[in-house]
């Protein structure tokens, strides 16, 4: 499975990268812990870098593409992999689009974390208490300051990119303000409707999917009436194309469901798209 996380600081990525990680025998690619490692060993890309970070700024196009391309070749990355923080600008997804065909590598999904941005600063300033109270180390650029140009940066440089894949139907947006175990079974839910877990995943988002389909309330409290209505229409249908992937197993979802399934990600990612723009 080759995904990439897309998602504002504080939105979520990295715990569900972890947790990807962990389920799908895959690895993350995160080129945020990539360069704060560069930076703890002063390599010359760290001392380049460090500046650049701390103040929020981005690390220019030509060190995270070096970075991320030396990374794909390394053995543990022929499983799979999550870009966690990569591409962050629609130059570096040209890019990777570039790196990925060169290397023969086709990309599965670009899963959008999407979240209340009132909510962030709060997100994060809940893991610096954590992060304090655990007795490690606190990053740099994890002050209210340094933020909001991390949050300016991700809105100018960044959002474009949920464009960038809707365009390319690969985009698949998933709510991330729901609890930290809801999301991963909804990222979990939807790459199993594409086709992208293997059967054995597939089979069981299927069952959970079917689950929570046939009891939406016990879930969905927190959802309005009109969202939880499509999220478990949706469900139904996912919980239905999962399990024809699952009778199947040599075959994945057959294309044009699963260009529904992505087509559908995009056509709503789009309208976000035109609400932020309007915004
Ligand atoms: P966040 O929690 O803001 O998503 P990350 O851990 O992904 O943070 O990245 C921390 C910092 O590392 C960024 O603010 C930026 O300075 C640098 N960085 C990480 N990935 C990239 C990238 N793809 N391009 C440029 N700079 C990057």
């Amino acid at each position: 499975m080759r995904l990439i996380l897309l998602g504002p600081p504080g939105s979520g990525k990295g715990t569900q990268a972890q947790r990807l990680v962990h389920k799908h025998g895959i690895v993350q690619l995160s080129t945020g812990e990539m360069l704060r490692a560069a930076v703890a060993a002063q390599t010359p890309v760290g001392i380049q870098a460090q500046g650049i970070m701390a103040s929020g700024g981005l690390v220019p196009d030509e060190i995270v593409i070096g970075i991320i391309s030396d990374r794909l070749d390394q053995p543990d990355a022929a499983n799979g992999f999550i870009l966690d923080g990569f591409p962050r600008t629609v130059p570096q997804a040209e890019a990777l689009d570039e790196l990925l065909k060169k290397k023969h590598i086709k990309l599965d999904a670009v899963v959008e974390l999407r979240v209340n941005e009132s909510a962030l600063l709060q997100r994060v300033e809940t893991r610096v208490a954590e992060m304090r109270a655990r007795g490690e180390e606190v990053r740099i650029d994890d002050t209210p300051e340094v933020l909001t140009r991390r949050l300016a940066s991700y809105r100018s440089l960044t959002e474009p990119l949920i464009h960038y894949y809707s365009e390319r139907r690969k985009l698949l947006t998933v709510d991330g303000m729901m609890t930290i175990e809801h999301v991963t079974r909804e990222i979990n839910r939807i790459l199993a409707a594409i086709g992208a877990v293997e059967a054995k995943a597939a089979k069981k988002s299927a069952k959970a999917a079917a689950g929570r389909a046939a009891k939406p309330a016990r879930n969905r409290a927190a959802v309005s009436g009109n969202t939880a209505r499509k999220t478990a229409k949706t469900a139904r249908k996912a919980g239905k194309s999962a399990a024809k992937a699952v009778k199947k197993p040599s075959r994945k979802v057959p294309a044009s469901s699963r260009a529904r399934a992505i087509g559908k990600a995009g056509k709503s990612a789009k309208k976000i798209t035109k609400k932020r723009a309007k915004a």
